[in-house]
């Protein structure tokens, strides 16, 4: 009997492959292929937080919009301060914020002033209340340790008017919020929101509500993928699971790239007998059927339907989360702000020894804390698998191996990225 050896075929299975791609070399063709939205909405500053900003803005005011005491105090002439000893002054008036005074403060004299309320005439800077000697209700004492000038805040200190605050494609931050508020706009101009429509492919796929049946699951990655797109402020359409069918597939993504400007699946882009994507796809549109050199989340589709953008995310529960998380919110960013943006990676030590073979970029999920010394530290969430999503939920963070490391030692420091900027461990 002769013994005949199976030839091997590229799969996940394997540290590297010749023909896959980088992480970086993905990233770059999806920031090539995207054209930003342009259109504009005008809406409520309340309604604003997230969004981006669609024209330049240009203050109106300055702010603050009068010269103001920073502080609770004396306010007086400069060129009045004693230079040594102390000197005493009559307090003509007392100014709250909100007030104005019209009467000019002369030498000798000062104004009893609270912060935010406007420098009066003749004045232009303030002693605080802690520092000066109460001689009576109409007279206070101070000595030579003061500078002209100090505790006063310049009209347009912060903004002048006509100067720019803000570029067009700026996500709006609550801080950017109170920056607008601030100069008195009520409403904000704001690019259209990004339109994603997505879907699962599965036969084995039920949907929250129906009955499993024997070799059935229920869909999960539909509902992670919408709380993703949720966060990041997209218009989202989910439509449903479809079924391992030529038919169904194509009509599904006409249907998808019709009515939105990004359509996602999960599922069926592997070898599978019931993978038609492949097939179906490559009648659609322009497509790049990527294995790409990462671990989870091998293959990917990434092209064009249409004028929608096409994302063919893996179906394991956890490469969808990676993938999505790698390549579709940054590409989602930059669909709607223009710029594709960076993550945040930091350095931490790692509790445990990580084992790893050169060729593929790994991203393990880990839980990011600090030690006793008030050192970051680093160490895996759970089991790895890539269908093991409750690893993926008590994660924090992604430890980063880069396709050349080959392991990593016990206390080795190591490159994180943190999911948030908050430690919930
Ligand atoms: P596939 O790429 O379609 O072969 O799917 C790979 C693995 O992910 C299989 O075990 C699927 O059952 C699983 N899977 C695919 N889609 C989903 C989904 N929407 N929710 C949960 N698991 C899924
Ligand atoms: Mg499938």
């Amino acid at each position: 009997m002769s013994i005949r050896n199976v030839t091997p075929q590229p799969s996940c299975a394997d540290a590297s492959d010749p023909l896959s791609v980088s992480v970086q070399q993905a990233s770059e063709a999806i920031r090539n292929a995207l054209t930003p939205i342009s259109e504009i909405e005008q809406v409520p500053i309340r309604s604003a937080l997230g969004r981006v900003l669609g024209a330049d803005c240009i203050s109106p005011i300055d702010v603050p919009s009068h010269t103001n005491s920073a502080m609770d105090g004396y306010a007086l002439a400069g060129t009045d301060l004693p230079s040594q000893g102390v000197r005493d002054y009559t307090v003509i008036a007392t100014v709250l914020a909100g007030q104005t005074l019209a009467d000019r403060c002369a030498a000798g004299q000062c104004v009893r002033i609270m912060t935010g309320a406007p420098m009066p005439p003749g004045t232009d800077t303030v002693v605080m209340q802690e520092q000066v000697d109460l001689l009576d209700d109409q007279r206070v004492r101070i000595d030579a340790r003061h500078r002209a000038g100090q505790n006063v805040r310049q009209a347009g200190e912060d903004i002048a008017r006509g100067s720019h605050v803000f570029q067009a494609g700026r996500l709006l931050t609550a801080a950017d919020l109170g920056v607008l508020a601030s100069l008195g706009f009520g409403e904000l101009q704001v690019r259209r929101r990004p339109r994603v429509a997505f879907f699962s492919t599965g036969d084995e796929l039920r949907s929250i509500g129906e009955p499993l049946g024997e070799g059935e699951i229920y869909d999960s990655n539909r509902y992670s993928l919408h709380a993703m797109l949720t966060e990041l402020d997209a218009e989202i359409f989910d439509l449903g699971v479809v079924r391992d069918n030529r038919q169904a597939l194509q009509e599904a993504f006409v249907r998808a790239s019709g009515m939105a400007d990004v359509v996602i699946t999960s599922g069926g882009v592997s070898v599978g007998a019931a993978d038609y994507t492949k097939s179906v796809l490559e009648g659609l549109g322009q497509m790049s059927f990527w294995t790409i050199a990462m671990k989870p989340g091998r293959p990917l589709t990434f092209g064009k339907i249409g004028e929608a953008m096409f994302f063919g995310l893996p179906g394991n529960p956890v490469a969808v989360m990676l993938t999505f998380q790698q390549f579709v919110r940054p590409a989602l960013r930059c669909l709607a702000s223009g710029h594709w943006p960076t993550s945040l990676v930091v350095e931490a030590r790692c509790q445990v020894s990580l084992k790893k073979r050169p060729g593929r970029f790994e991203f393990v999920r880990g839980i990011l804390s600090y030690d006793d010394q008030g050192r970051l530290t680093v160490g895996p969430s759970g089991a790895q698998g890539s269908g093991i999503l409750t690893s993926m939920s008590r994660a924090n963070c992604f430890i980063l191996l880069a396709e050349d490391c080959a392991g990593v030692a016990e206390g080795e420091p190591v490159k994180v990225e943190p999911f948030t900027t908050l430690l919930y461990s």
